[in-house]
């Protein structure tokens, strides 16, 4: 009885330990960015980052991409780097990024399927596994009827389906960057770069604000970005600032630990949202901290006068 009680005590000063903890883990999705690691004389910048700053981190694969240039050896090459990599955790993000709404069942199922040809054998071979699923757009269908569909789809399959909890828009920090770069503007470049790591810790801030509103402590949250220019060159500026703000990196596996992803998922519409929305019981509650979330027009506008320009 003692014993029990003194380990009792001892699992609740864990967990009241590890709830001060502020964590969070990286994932990367539309894996691998082949035209990229062409123009960059086939080389991943982004994983070669990752690998110097020994964090671990999770990729969505998006096996088409191999398939989008002639060099279809050396991307293989690629992406057996990513799987080989000891940091590494997989996922499958369908083959060629569909939305699944737009597309319907028979046709995401055989997308999904297709994905992880290639990654699944090379995974095997190299003692890892694929076991999870990040839906393309985070389009989980337009409807009830399409969620519950797919989701049991997955779940016969024995496949997660990824969730996360916060995201900056990445990809449009990424155009606006390259659009500099691109044109010689290194400095307005640098700036987007810098803003991008700002406006992430803002939004994480905002994320990490209300889940101790809600749930009375931090959470493990789950970052999502992508395999762009951006990341590859300011990786360590984002891990850094989370490092200062007080974030430990942790495993996919182990944000996953945490109990809020043990939660329902309450949202049926088709839009790539949080799990942090998803798991709201009204739409209301959604509406309410959505509308607090942080702009980002800044960047928005001008990723918008480049779409009009080109
Ligand atoms: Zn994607």
């Amino acid at each position: 009885m003692y014993r029990l009680v003194l380990l009792t005590v001892f699992g609740l000063l864990c967990i009241g330990a590890k709830g001060q903890q502020k964590t969070i883990s990286i994932t990367i999705d539309d894996v691998p960015n082949t035209q990229k690691y062409r123009d960059d004389g086939f080389r991943s910048i982004f994983l070669d980052r990752l690998d110097s700053l020994d964090v671990p981190f999770t990729v969505f694969f998006n096996e088409s991409k191999v398939f989008q240039n002639e060099s279809i050896k050396k991307n293989i090459e690629l992406l057996e780097r990513w799987i080989t990599h000891q940091n590494s955790n997989l996922g499958n993000h369908s083959f060629s990024h569909l939305r699944y709404s737009e597309v319907g069942y028979a046709r995401f199922i055989d997308d999904i399927q297709k994905g992880e040809k290639l990654s699944d054998s090379l995974a095997i071979l190299h003692k890892k596994s694929i076991d999870s699923f990040r839906f393309p757009f985070n389009d989980l269908g337009k409807d009830s009827l399409q969620h519950v569909h797919i989701k049991a789809y997955l779940s016969d399959r024995g496949d997660e389906i990824a969730p996360f909890t916060i995201e900056s828009s990445d990809w449009m920090y990424d155009a606006v960057y390259r659009y500099y770069l691109e044109i010689g503007e290194h400095d307005k470049a640098k700036k987007i770069g810098q803003l991008y790591v700002i406006k992430t810790m803002e939004l994480l801030g905002f994320f990490e604000r209300m889940a101790v509103e809600i749930y009375g402590r931090p959470i493990s949250h789950i970052y999502l970005c992508h395999d762009n220019s951006i990341n590859a060159d300011y990786i360590h500026h984002l891990v850094s600032a989370l490092r200062i703000d007080g974030y430990q990196i942790v495993s996919y596996d182990e944000s996953l630990l945490d109990q809020v992803y043990r939660q329902e998922d309450n949202y049926f519409q088709k839009w790539g949202v949080s799990w942090l929305f998803r798991w709201m019981a009204t739409q209301n509650e959604r509406v309410h901290w959505m509308k607090q979330e942080p702009d980002l027009t800044e960047i928005q506008q001008l990723f918008d006068q480049l779409q009009q320009n080109r």
